[in-house]
C-alpha cells in the first residue's frame, strides 16, 4: 500500500524519503553507541582517579591493624588531611574503609547517600579483588568506587576503600563530549546525505533528459527534427476527432521532391541531407502555427492542415509551398531549385480515417507527378493508379531480372528505299496473372520508383544482345531504345552504356536512344552533359514524340541529336486533318533543314505512307508496316510477317533492295 504512492514519486523524492530513513536510523544507533561508550569511558576515568587516589594517597597512610578494627586516630587524621589536600583535585568528597566483616574501619563522615554493605555488589567484587563502582542516589547522584586494599600479603584483600565523588561533573563531561561527537556525527551524515543527494539528483536529471530525448526520438525524424510518421498519424487522428465535432475540413498533403535522388547521387548524401534539413524551415513560413509538417522518409514529406474553412485554401497552400521551394537552395556554392509534387486529400470528402486520407493523398501525389501539375487534389478517377496499380510496383520489383520483361521490336522503314533500317525496342511485361502488359501500364510506375534504373539496363542489355545476334546473321539492323528521364540525369549512365556495348560487342553506331521532349526539359545542364557524352561515343540520339511537347527548334538545335520522330498523334490523322498535315510537313522541312533524320511514327495506312514519301520524310514506323513483334518473328519470318496482308513490293517506292531486305530477314 505504502509503496504505491512511493512508486509514483520521482526518483529524487524517492531517494530523499527512502535515503533519509536509514540515515536517521544509522545516526540514532551510532549516537546511542557513542554516548554509551563515552559515558562508560568517563566512569572508568573517574574510577581510575579513585584507584590512583587510594593507592597513592590513602594506602601508604594506613596499616593492616588499622583496617582490621578501626583506624587509629593518627591514621584517620592523616587520611582526612590527605583528603583535604588531594581529594579536591580528584573530586573525592568522601572516603570509607570497609572491613571484611562488613563493618566500617573508617569514614570521613562526609559520605552522602550511605548505603548498607550488602546492597553493593561492587563492594563484594572489590573484596574479590576487582575494583568496581556504583551510582548511588538520583538527581545529584554520587559515584562510589570500591578499591581493594592489599596491605599485607599481595594476594589478600584486607579491606575495601570506598571513594565517593559527585557524579554531576562526570555527567556534564559525558554530556559535553557526547554532544560534540553527536554534532560531528550529524554533520558527517548530513554531508554524506547531501553528497548522495547530489549524485542521485544529477543521475535523475540525466535520466529525465534521456527519457525526454527518447520520447522525442520516437516521434521525430532524426535528420530534420520534424515529426515522423507516427507523430503525424497521431496528429491527423486528433484533427479528425476535432473535425468531427465541428464543421471545419482538414487536409492531408503528401509531397515528394522531384529528382531528389539525382541531387543525392550527384552532390553526395551530405548535400542531400542538408537539402532535406532546409525543407522544413522553408515550408514553415507557408503554414499556420497549427499546421504540421512531417517527414515520412526519404524525400517524402506530409502536411496536415486542420481547421480549413474552405478546401480551396489547401491548394493555395500547395502553391505557396511550391513557390517557396522554387526559390534557390544553396548547396556547396551551387544554387538549385527544387520541385515537389503534392497530393491533397480532404476529410471527410476523401476519407474519414488516417489510412484512407494518406492513401488518397498518395494517389493524388502520384497523379501530380505523372501530369507534372505540381499539385493535385484527389479525384475518384485517379484511382486507376491505385491501389491495384500501386500493388503492381511490388510485382515489378520481382519481375525485373526474372525474365518476365520481354522486348518486342518494331521496324523503322526507309521511305525512299522501303528497306528496313532498324527497329525500335519496346518493352512488354509478361505478368504471371495479368497477362501481357503494355509499357504504359508499368513504365510510369517504374519511373515513379527507383525501379526504372534496373529495368532500363535490362532492356538495353537485351536489345544489345539481340543486335549482336542479328549482326552475326548478317542483318544490318540498328536498334532504338527508349530512355527515361532518370537515365538522362544519371551522370554514370554513359559509362554503364559503354560497358554494355563492350560486353555485347556492339558498335555505338548501331544504337539510337530515343528521348522525349519532356525528358529534356527536366534538367538541362545534366541532361546535356549525358547527351553530349553519348553522342561523343557515336550513339545516335532521337527526339521522340516530337511536337507533343513544347520543344522549340532553337532548343533542339543546341542538342547533339541526329533524329526527330514526329509524334504519332499528328501522323495518324494527317490524311484527314489538315492541321496535322501542316504540322507534319513543316516538321519534316525543319528537320531536314537541320540535317536530321526525320521519322514518322504511327503510320497506319497506305495513304499516310504515300503522303510522307511525297513530303520527303526519311523513315516510317507504324502498324501499316508492322506492329512491335518478338525478335524471333523478325529473325525467322522476315518481311512476310512484318507486312501481313501485302507483299513487300506493294509498298510505294519499294525497291528490290527493300524486298531483299525484308525477304532476307
Ligand atoms: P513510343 O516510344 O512513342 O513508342 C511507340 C508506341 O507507339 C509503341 O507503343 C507502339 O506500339 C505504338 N505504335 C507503333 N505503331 C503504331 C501505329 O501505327 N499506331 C498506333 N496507334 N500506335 C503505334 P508501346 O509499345 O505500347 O509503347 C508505349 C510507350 O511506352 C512508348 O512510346 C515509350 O514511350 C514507352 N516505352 C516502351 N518501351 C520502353 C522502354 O523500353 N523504356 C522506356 N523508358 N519506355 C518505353
Ligand atoms: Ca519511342
Ligand atoms: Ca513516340
Amino acid at each position: 500500500m505504502i509503496f504505491r504512492p512511493v512508486r509514483k514519486l520521482g526518483l529524487l523524492t524517492k531517494f530523499a524519503i527512502l535515503g533519509a530513513i536509514p540515515t536517521l536510523i544509522l545516526s540514532v544507533m551510532l549516537g546511542k553507541t557513542l554516548q554509551a561508550s563515552i559515558s562508560h569511558r568517563a566512569r572508568e576515568h573517574a574510577r581510575d582517579e579513585a584507584v590512583l587516589f587510594s593507592h597513592l594517597a590513602v594506602e601508604p597512610l594506613i596499616s593492616e591493624a588499622g583496617v582490621a578494627s578501626t583506624l587509629s586516630a593518627t591514621e584517620a587524621s592523616k587520611v582526612r588531611s590527605v583528603m583535604a589536600r588531594d581529594g579536591g583535585r580528584s573530586g573525592v568528597t568522601g572516603v570509607r574503609i570497609w572491613r571484611r566483616d562488613g563493618e566500617l574501619a573508617f569514614t570521613s563522615g562526609r559520605v552522602r547517600h550511605e548505603r548498607p554493605v550488602h546492597d553493593s555488589a561492587a563492594l563484594g567484587s572489590a573484596f574479590a579483588g576487582r575494583s568496581g563502582w556504583s551510582l548511588v542516589g538520583s538527581g545529584a547522584a554520587d559515584l562510589h568506587v570500591f578499591v581493594p586494599l592489599r596491605l599485607g600479603q599481595a594476594d589478600q584483600v584486607d579491606a575495601v576503600l570506598e571513594v565517593s565523588m559527585p557524579y554531576a561533573p562526570i555527567a556534564e563531561r559525558i554530556n559535553e563530549e557526547s554532544t560534540e561527537l553527536l554534532l560531528i556525527l550529524l554533520a558527517g551524515l548530513t554531508l554524506l546525505y547531501a553528497a548522495l543527494f547530489r549524485i542521485v539528483a544529477g543521475a535523475s536529471n540525466k535520466l529525465r533528459q534521456q527519457v525526454a530525448e527518447n520520447e522525442h526520438q520516437a516521434l521525430h525524424d532524426a535528420l530534420t527534427g520534424l515529426p515522423n510518421r507516427t507523430l503525424f498519424r497521431d496528429r491527423v487522428e486528433q484533427a479528425i476527432l476535432a473535425a468531427r465535432r465541428g464543421e471545419a475540413h482538414l487536409a492531408v498533403m503528401l509531397m515528394d521532391l522531384d529528382r531528389f535522388k539525382e541531387i543525392n547521387d550527384t552532390l553526395g548524401h551530405h548535400n542531400g541531407d542538408f537539402l532535406l534539413q532546409q525543407i522544413g524551415p522553408r515550408l514553415r513560413h507557408c503554414l499556420r502555427e497549427s499546421d504540421t509538417i512531417a517527414r515520412l522518409g526519404g524525400d517524402e514529406f506530409a502536411l496536415l492542415l486542420p481547421n480549413l474553412q474552405d478546401p480551396a485554401s489547401a491548394t493555395r497552400v500547395a502553391e505557396k509551398i511550391r513557390s517557396a521551394l522554387s526559390r534557390p537552395f544553396v548547396l556547396e556554392g551551387l544554387t538549385l531549385s527544387v520541385e515537389g509534387s503534392i497530393g491533397i486529400a480532404f476529410h471527410p470528402d476523401h476519407g474519414t480515417d488516417v489510412d484512407a486520407l494518406l492513401q488518397r493523398a498518395d494517389v493524388a501525389m502520384y497523379v501530380a507527378k505523372e501530369t507534372h501539375n505540381g499539385h493535385e487534389v484527389y479525384a475518384t478517377e485517379d484511382d486507376q493508379y491505385s491501389p491495384s496499380r500501386l500493388s503492381l510496383v511490388g510485382d515489378l520489383r520481382r519481375a525485373v531480372g526474372s525474365g518476365e520483361l520481354l522486348v518486342y521490336y518494331q521496324p523503322k522503314v526507309d521511305l525512299a528505299s522501303g528497306e528496313i533500317d532498324g527497329v525500335e525496342a519496346l518493352v512488354r511485361w509478361k505478368h504471371p496473372e495479368r497477362g501481357l502488359l503494355a509499357p504504359d501500364e508499368f513504365i510510369p510506375l517504374a519511373e515513379h520508383t527507383e525501379l526504372i534504373k534496373p529495368l532500363t539496363y535490362e532492356i538495353i542489355g537485351t536489345a544489345f544482345k539481340q543486335c549482336r545476334s542479328w549482326h552475326d546473321r548478317g542483318h544490318d539492323l540498328s536498334i532504338a531504345v527508349n530512355l527515361s528521364v532518370r537515365s538522362l540525369l544519371d551522370l554514370q549512365f554513359p559509362d554503364d552504356v559503354a560497358r554494355l556495348l563492350e560486353e555485347h560487342n556492339v558498335r555505338p553506331g548501331w544504337i539510337t536512344f530515343e528521348i522525349t521532349e519532356s525528358t529534356l526539359m527536366a534538367d538541362t545542364w545534366r541532361a546535356m552533359a549525358v547527351l553530349k557524352r553519348l553522342s561523343a561515343m557515336g550513339i545516335g540520339l532521337s527526339i521522340d514524340d516530337y511536337g507533343s511537347g513544347y520543344s522549340s527548334l532553337s532548343y533542339v538545335k543546341r542538342l547533339p541529336i541526329s533524329e526527330i520522330k514526329i509524334d504519332k498523334s499528328f501522323v495518324m490523322n494527317m490524311d484527314r486533318d489538315e492541321n496535322d498535315a501542316v504540322i507534319v510537313r513543316s516538321t519534316i522541312d525543319l528537320g531536314r533543314n537541320l540535317g536530321l533524320n526525320v521519322v514518322a511514327e504511327g503510320v497506319e495506312t497506305e495513304e499516310v505512307w504515300k503522303k510522307l514519301a511525297a513530303l520527303g520524310c526519311n523513315m516510317a514506323q507504324g502498324h501499316y508496316l508492322s506492329e512491335p513483334v518478338p525478335a524471333d518473328e523478325i529473325t525467322q519470318r522476315g518481311g512476310a510477317r512484318l507486312l501481313p496482308d501485302r507483299s513487300p513490293s506493294d509498298l510505294p517506292g519499294a525497291s528490290v533492295g527493300h524486298r531483299d531486305a525484308l525477304a532476307g530477314l
